[in-house]
């Protein structure tokens, strides 16, 4: 029997009586044809054909990458606090509360209620940044890589047509690469200022930068080399000192301070970093962090600084391409609050997962343990801040190791991730660890309930 193959195709007709394809809603009609045209390429190819039971498969599967939500919440298992590819700072009830709202109905964002005529988006989150903060003025952007195009933006302008360039001083050991391709020097070169490169990787002196104002600097900047530390035979001057040269000049000191933290770190047990009050009351006249770092917030830039400055910032064309949306201010002001209230430990996810007493995560782990069996074990190991802040620094923790073959191990924190929610763990010396820090006490019920999905696969 040499029948046709093209001819042994179902039909569209065909394809959507069946109950599994109409299942894919209005979109069906349309995910038939092009799994039929795919089948067609199939035997093209000389493939063969694929059976209806195949090609309604198909639709299926074409229907489940269109009409499901590719962004989904996943457990972090993986004790790494600040994970940017796990979407960073998990908010606090107040800060979704607050977005949830602005979000369901109409604000007066960009209204002034008292006048009852226009008002201003900035007008939301300044008094509580300034108050935080100690700067003059302040305004928050998208992130920090707009905060850093927009003040840099600004400093950039030229006095007059024809003018050279302004240039902005930065230490070689600062002109880094901070993640995803995103690197300091690009940013700066974008803005429209001449980086000026001084010093050497591991040691920039005082007056390596004093060497380098011409009477085009506009600004000495310094980054904070949030992901990697430099360790040895090092030298940066000290902040104060920059603001010194920088203010006898008639510069402006730009801090890029990453993370943005308002707490002290060396309460537990980490190194300081360095906090943006510190920074504003060393010498600095403008600095910038990210919200969802450190800071514990919604995706965010924060400028902070000399009002002049911040008020260039505001009137900048660029201002209006970097701006935030409505449900990123109250979340970002609900999440300001819980500083200004003293509640940032117990409020902010990200501090109470840096705060949480090894004891308790032990008593979760040893809990998770019970429930998984004796696959299951309970070891010492580090939880990681993340997030491009604290280079290096962890947390004492207690892990579930689950220990196995290579393969094995493998294959089961694959099916963790394709769990429903998915779980992230990592694997470390042949073991998937599971780190209660990063989950939420709520989440534990359907980890473990994920985990022992996983096991039985
Ligand atoms: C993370 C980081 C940035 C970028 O911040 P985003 O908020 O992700 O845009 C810029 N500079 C430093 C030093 C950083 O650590």
């Amino acid at each position: 029997m040499s029948e046709n193959p093209y001819r042994a195709l179902p039909s569209v007709d065909r394809l959507l009586a069946r109950d599994d394809v109409r299942a894919s809603g209005d979109a069906a009609a349309d995910l038939v044809r092009q799994a039929l045209e795919s089948a067609r390429e199939a035997i093209a190819s000389g493939r063969g054909a694929p059976s209806e039971d195949e090609i309604a498969e198909q639709v299926a599967g074409l229907a489940r990458v269109v009409l499901e939500p590719s962004l989904r919440r996943v457990i972090n298992a993986s004790g790494v606090i600040v994970h940017t590819n796990l979407g960073r700072a998990p908010l606090s009830e107040a800060a979704i509360e607050a977005m949830a709202a602005v979000a369901r109905g109409y604000s007066n964002l960009e209204f002034d209620l008292g006048a009852g005529e226009r008002g201003s988006r900035y007008a939301h989150l300044e008094p509580v940044l300034r108050q935080l903060t100690g700067a003059e003025a302040a305004i928050a952007v998208n992130n920090n890589a707009s905060a850093l195009l927009l003040v840099l933006s600004v400093l950039a302008e030229r006095r007059a047509e024809g003018d050279a360039p302004r240039e902005v001083i930065i230490s070689r050991g600062q002109a880094v690469e901070i993640g995803g391709g995103f690197r300091i020097p690009d940013v700066m070169a974008q803005s429209g200022v001449r980086l000026v490169e001084v010093g050497t990787t591991n040691r920039t002196y005082l007056r390596d930068y004093e060497r380098a104002i011409t009477a085009e600097t506009a600004a000495i900047m310094r980054v904070h080399t949030s992901n990697f530390r430099v360790v040895g035979f090092t030298k940066e001057p000290s902040l104060q000192d920059l603001g010194r040269v920088a203010h006898e000049h008639g510069l402006a000191l730009l801090d890029d301070l990453g993370s943005g933290c308002l707490l002290e770190t060396t309460q537990f047990g980490l190194t300081a970093e360095p906090t943006v009050t510190e920074s504003l009351a060393a010498g600095a006249d403008v600095c910038m962090f990210s919200g969802d770092k450190l800071l514990g917030g919604p995706q965010a830039g924060i400028i902070a600084g000399r009002g002049d400055l911040l008020e260039a910032a505001r009137r900048h064309p660029l201002a209006r391409a970097v701006r935030m949306d409505k449900a990123t201010i109250a979340g970002l002001h609900a999440t300001l609050l819980h500083y200004l209230r003293g509640e940032a430990l117990t409020q902010v996810p990200v501090w109470r997962m840096i705060a949480a007493p090894v004891a308790e995560i032990e008593a979760r782990a040893k809990r998770w343990k019970r429930s998984l069996g004796s696959k299951a074990q309970v070891v010492d190991g580090r939880s990681m801040v993340g997030g491009g802040s604290l280079p290096e620094e962890s947390l004492p923790t207690k892990l579930v190791s689950v220990a196995g073959a290579g393969a094995w191990v493998t294959g089961l924190a694959r099916r963790l991730r394709e769990g429903d929610p998915p779980v992230v763990g990592r694997i470390e010396s042949g073991a998937l660890l599971l780190d209660p820090r990063t989950v939420s006490p709520s989440e534990d019920a359907e980890l473990v309930a994920g985990v022992k999905h996983a096991l039985a696969g």
